[in-house]
């Protein structure tokens, strides 16, 4: 299946550092050939023909969001005014997201400063380097590591990341925390909390410890596994073949599905870039 994102004009790298957009132009310029592929058991079927793979995906990183199912605009418009509950000065920053063969890693560069959530199957910091780049900045400028949970495909390539960024902090759910190799504790997080202007949303199920993160200046939550694109488009819950506990990961959705938000990123699969938290809840409503 072609990737909507060819579509798109090629001038992503001519936005301003500090674009309030999220922004969705194609940076991948065909180049990087030597793909990661999951070298063990992920939580998402690699032979799905639903994933991205590194023979349908031209390129190792993929600026977000393709978005077939929305036909939508080649950006997104973060929120100038913040929306309600967005930290005084916190600006949309721009997401970018890394296609790592079956599973999408995802950074995110405001004033300056990147955070990168989910880090792929081992093996995967040269494809987030290449989106720090895209974004103009390099690991030094990365202060956070985010792991929705602690499944291979996600937190694979914490270790190098963590080397490579000397000064991030790595965060992850109490649950999964136990089950994180890193070289460093990750700090534990809790509903509420805050990492770099992202609300941390506990979304329990697909893991114990899984958690989303919501940017709510650029109203785009980052689902990990606790939600999945559907095939063709649209939102669908969690992969139940990976998740042992389905009733708690389905009230998670509905959690999900109680906030604001237009844009919706997955672990696995293409995001949604409008209506994004209708869909969530329309999903859940169906579902109950
Ligand atoms: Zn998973």
């Amino acid at each position: 299946m072609s990737q909507p994102h060819l579509h798109l004009p090629r001038h992503g790298l001519l936005l301003p550092r500090r674009s309030r957009r999220v922004f969705l132009a194609d940076l991948g310029k065909g180049a990087l050939a030597a793909l990661t592929l999951p070298v063990f058991a992920a939580c998402a079927d690699d032979d799905d023909p639903s994933e991205d793979t590194p023979t349908s995906t031209p390129m190792s990183t993929s600026t977000v969001p393709p978005a077939p199912t929305e036909g939508a605009a080649a950006t997104t418009e973060g929120s100038p005014a913040a929306t309600e509950g967005t930290p005084a000065g916190t600006s949309a920053g721009s997401w970018e997201r890394v296609v790592l063969g079956g599973v999408s890693a995802y950074v995110l560069l405001r004033d300056g400063e990147a955070a990168v959530v989910d880090t792929g199957n081992p093996g995967s910091a040269g494809d987030i380097e290449a989106a720090l780049a895209g974004l103009g900045v390099g690991w030094e400028s990365v202060g956070h590591v985010v792991l929705t949970h602690a499944h291979p495909d996600h937190q694979g390539s914490l270790p190098e990341v963590l080397e490579l960024a000397p000064d991030a902090m790595a965060y992850c759910g109490a649950g999964d925390l136990g089950a994180i190799v890193s070289p460093r504790p990750p700090t534990t997080v809790v509903m509420g909390d805050q990492v770099f202007g992202l609300d941390v949303i506990e979304t329990p199920g697909h893991t114990p410890g899984h958690i989303c993160v919501l940017d709510r200046a650029a109203s785009v939550l980052v689902a990990g596994d606790a939600l999945t694109g559907a095939e063709g488009g649209g939102v669908a819950g969690p992969n139940e073949r990976f998740t042992p506990d389905m009733d708690t990961a389905w009230a998670s959705v509905g959690v999900l599905g109680s906030y604001d938000y237009e844009t919706v990123f997955f672990g696995h699969g293409d995001p949604v870039t409008g209506g994004a938290s209708e869909a969530v809840a329309a999903l859940f409503a169906e579902q109950a």
